[in-house]
């Protein structure tokens, strides 16, 4: 195999310790995950963790279809998601899927007419709104009143009224997701609170529940990547063991996607030119925010390293930046080794909404895949250095 900068490399092992460190953490056979494919859906990605023996979470009518063809049981795979078309909801219905977690009550109307003309029965959950702060990046928070997502608190009663109306649906559950790269236990232990309210107040009025879908969020230490490969998953699950107040017989499910494979993937890229600027060393790099947009459109923090730097020559500081045709495509300020053309720069923690989220804006290439079982990172090195003698 012949690789070309800029490409994705792969840890799979790190990524099997991560499956390992999850299956282990999960503290009762009630509480089930679904691996969030949003996050990052390359294809040996996604076969490991449906050998795992997770279930999928998606949110678009193709992740439902990529995720059965991939080997995931339908029955363990749930569809969110604020806009589903009619041919999406076909997807999902017709192929018996565990959950749709619908967003509001028009939708509702639009699977049970969709759900009829099949001869089915879909099976639904409410997606709610909690009003729970994330606490995280504005643009990654979901679950405050002010976002477009989920049915609000407020307005369950009536769901559940034109629910018992509809012949096609059947209510399995209820739902929520309330932002993606928490690191503090605080936002969840608030929403283990407000789905404790909720589930008295539903039953009161003589809801019963399968299930409680929490949704994901659970973040990454993108400072300290090498510390920190494997997030504590245990820590994560204890928060809701502790404060969920779970009914006989009820499922919780989990919907994690960065946890899962964001630090399994690196962004590997070749440095084009230095440029002295009148303030500072830009390092203009072969990968750009085509490959990975995080830093751009979240200001996200990536940890780069020069891998082939000769370290005795001193250090300086560098912006490092892409070649795309727009200012936001920076990757990041910092000090490196003095760093030339042909040096190699590994941008860490790109394994979760990093090549998912590329483009070929400027009719660029796409990124290759490289898996670390089938070539080691030192082995693409020698490749290239091999190419150029
Ligand atoms: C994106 C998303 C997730 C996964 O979030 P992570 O922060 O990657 O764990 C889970 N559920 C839903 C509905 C989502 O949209």
């Amino acid at each position: 195999m012949r690789v070309k900068t800029p490409f994705y490399h792969y840890d799979m092992e790190l990524l099997e310790n991560t499956l390992q460190a999850l299956n282990n953490a999960i503290p009762s056979p009630n509480f089930k995950v679904h691996y969030a494919i949003k996050a990052n859906a390359e294809k040996r990605v996604l076969e490991l963790i449906q050998k795992y023996g997770f279930g999928a979470d998606c949110v678009s009518g193709n992740e439902v279809q990529t995720a059965i063809d991939t080997g995931f049981n339908p029955n363990e795979v749930v569809l969110a998601g604020v806009g589903k078309s009619d041919d999406e909801l076909i997807t999902a219905i017709s192929n018996n899927i565990h959950s749709i977690n619908c967003e509001s009550i028009e939708e509702l109307e639009v699977i049970n007419e969709i759900a009829g003309n099949l001869n089915k029965t879909a099976d639904i959950s409410f997606r709610i709104n909690p009003n729970v702060d994330a606490k995280t990046h504005a643009k990654i928070t979901t679950g405050l009143s002010e976002n477009k997502f989920g049915i609000p608190i407020s307005e369950v009663g009536r769901a559940v009224e034109e629910i018992n109306k509809m012949q096609h649906l059947h209510l399995k559950g209820i739902h929520f997701h309330i932002g993606s790269q928490i690191l503090s236990m605080d936002p969840f232990v608030k929403l283990c609170k407000q789905v404790n309210t909720l589930l008295e107040d539903l039953e009161a009025s003589g809801v019963e529940l399968e299930h409680i879908n929490v949704g994901g969020g659970l973040g990454i230490d993108y400072l300290n990547p090498e510390e920190n490969p494997i997030p504590d998953f245990e820590g994560y699950f204890k928060t809701f063991h502790q404060h969920l107040k779970v009914r006989d017989g009820q499922t919780v499910h989990f919907e994690l996607g960065r946890s899962v494979v964001g630090q399994c993937g690196s962004l590997i890229s070749k440095v084009l030119y230095i440029k002295k600027g009148a303030t500072k060393n830009f390092a203009i790099i072969d990968a750009g925010m085509t490959e990975l947009i995080r830093p751009a459109l979240y200001d996200s923090y990536h940890k780069i390293e020069n891998i082939t730097a000769d370290s005795a020559l001193g250090i300086d500081n560098y912006s490092v930046v892409g070649p795309i045709c727009e200012s936001s495509d920076v990757f990041g300020e910092l000090e490196m080794p003095i760093t030339k053309r042909g040096d190699y720069l590994c941008i860490k923690s790109a394994g979760a909404y990093g090549q998912v989220l590329s483009s070929n804006y400027n009719l660029r290439d796409k990124a290759a895949t490289v898996y670390s079982d089938e070539m080691s990172l030192d082995e693409c090195l020698d490749q290239q250095n091999a190419e150029l003698a």
